[in-house]
């Protein structure tokens, strides 16, 4: 180990930085938020300084450092000048001191630096590449500030407060294990997903010795194929799945990402094949999580727009098994952007309305009139099969021949294709080619945008 990190009381601790320009202003704005005792010495400074110092958090010394400067012992001394001489004469007169120094122009000769901090106080992760790397030490912090999401503030705050209920009532060793218990219940995420009082019963469970299921249903999901549309949420809970139940629109590379020790298994709907019947669907579920596994059912967009997450946990919450609704990118906004069709514009419409153009007994069911509107986008999920009697009926109902139509194909993925065309036009182009499902039908004057706006 090159360095160690250890955690200061900043309360604790007197800061003195030397300069008063942007790599100091980055410190002592750091030092600040942690509470530290802070001095600047600098004839010229930042206005975030200039800001602080008049907020009193800060104390000002507005002049040049002196060659024969004094320092307090034990002080932490930052020296940011932008002249290396006068960093290492400081350096020197610091040492002398007593204090302790950083400077902030070379790597090589500091008593401490500063790592990179992802703060979700009393929460801190520090990185740091012992200063070999900035880049790297700011790459890896920002993976961390995405997989940490801010709640892990009211989940350690949460673990602090039950940690001093416990520490009069048990021996270190039964706390030990009642941690790893707590840890793996259900009761973290139960905090994070903000019911404190379903997390509390379950920590009075295990106070208690009793045995806790840890049996839920994360019903997420998993927008519309492209890996970067998860969510954060989706991703942690998909993290810590027992079993997951997929659907035919869950891409591969999603698939990917679930624990390899996960049970993974295929449930989807290709049109006329219903592997498994919905209610065989919310049956396993049920009985998954009542056996006490952690479940997730995964389902390509959102689980809530045409996606029959609804009666899934019906059926969960008739059973009395407890779930969460990750939700995620409906193929609406994911081809829609992708695609650059925005499905509202000042210009074109104000309002969008999604639909399901899935046949039923040949024939598909919408209420046509509701859908002519000049400045409404319609969004048809579903409606590849129907194409040629929706855009049929929506002329027939007085949509005009030549409104612009797009068909996005496999939206979001790395072979999107966007088909455009017109009510009129869009039937025989069809026919003539082999497009893939999943696709996705917009129609409106927005579609014009998408020569211009097309991106990818
Ligand atoms: N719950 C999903 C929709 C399920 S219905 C959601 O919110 O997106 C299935 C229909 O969604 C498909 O027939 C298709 O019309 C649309 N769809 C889903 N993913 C798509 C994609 N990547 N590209 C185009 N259309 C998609």
């Amino acid at each position: 180990m090159i360095n160690l990190p250890l955690v200061h009381n900043a309360k604790r601790c007197d800061f003195v930085i030397v300069g008063g320009g942007a790599v100091a202003t980055r410190k002592v704005r750091t030092l600040v938020k942690a509470g530290a005792n802070v001095t600047v010495i600098s004839p010229e400074v930042s206005d975030d300084i200039q800001a602080l110092a008049d907020a009193g958090q800060v104390t000002l010394q507005c002049r040049s450092v002196a060659d024969d400067e004094t320092y307090p012992s034990g002080a932490y001394v930052v020296l940011a000048t932008e002249n290396s001489g006068v960093n290492a004469v400081q350096a020197a007169r610091a040492r002398t001191a007593g204090a302790s120094i950083c400077r902030t122009d070379i790597q090589d000769d500091n008593d401490f630096i500063f790592p990179a901090v992802v703060d979700r106080s009393p929460l801190l992760v520090a990185v740091s590449t012992s200063g070999a790397t900035p880049a790297l030490t700011r790459y890896v912090k920002e993976r961390l500030e995405a997989f940490i999401p801010d709640d892990y503030r009211r989940l350690a705050s949460w673990m602090e407060t039950l940690r001093s209920r416990l520490r009069d009532s048990r021996t270190s060793a039964s706390r030990t294990g009642f941690w790893r218990r707590w840890m793996r219940s259900q009761a973290p995420e139960q905090i994070l997903a903000r019911r404190p009082e379903v997390a509390e019963s379950i920590t009075e469970q295990l106070l208690q010795g009793q045995e806790v299921s840890a049996g839920e249903v994360f019903l997420v999901g998993a927008g519309p194929g492209d890996p970067d549309l998860l969510t954060f949420r989706a991703l942690r809970l998909m993290q810590m799945a027992e079993v997951v139940f997929y659907d035919r629109l869950v891409s591969p590379k999603i698939l990917a990402m679930l624990p390899a020790d996960a049970e993974k298994r295929y449930v989807g709907k290709a049109r006329s094949d219903h592997s498994v019947p919905q209610e065989g669907i919310n049956q396993l579920l049920v009985d998954e999580a009542l056996k006490g596994k952690r479940v997730l059912r995964l389902k390509g967009g959102d689980p809530f727009i045409f996606g029959r997450g609804g009666e899934e946990i019906e059926e969960l919450a008739a059973a009395g098994v407890p779930f969460q609704v990750v939700p995620g990118i409906t193929a609406a906004s994911g081809c829609s952007a992708y695609s650059g069709i925005p499905l509202t514009h000042r210009d074109h419409a104000q309002s969008v309305r999604f639909v399901t153009g899935h046949i039923r007994n040949d024939t598909c069911d919408l209420p046509w009139d509701e859908l002519i509107h000049p400045s409404q986008t319609l969004v048809i999920y579903m409606g590849l099969v129907g194409l040629p009697q929706i855009c049929e009926k929506l002329i027939a109902h007085g949509m005009p021949a030549d409104t612009p139509i797009a068909l996005v194909e496999k939206g979001t993925l790395p072979d999107q294709c966007v088909h455009t065309g017109t009510l009129s036009s869009m039937p025989s182009y069809v026919e003539g080619r082999d497009i893939q499902a999943p696709t996705l039908t917009i129609v409106g004057s927005v579609v014009s945008l998408h020569e211009k706006l097309r991106w990818r």
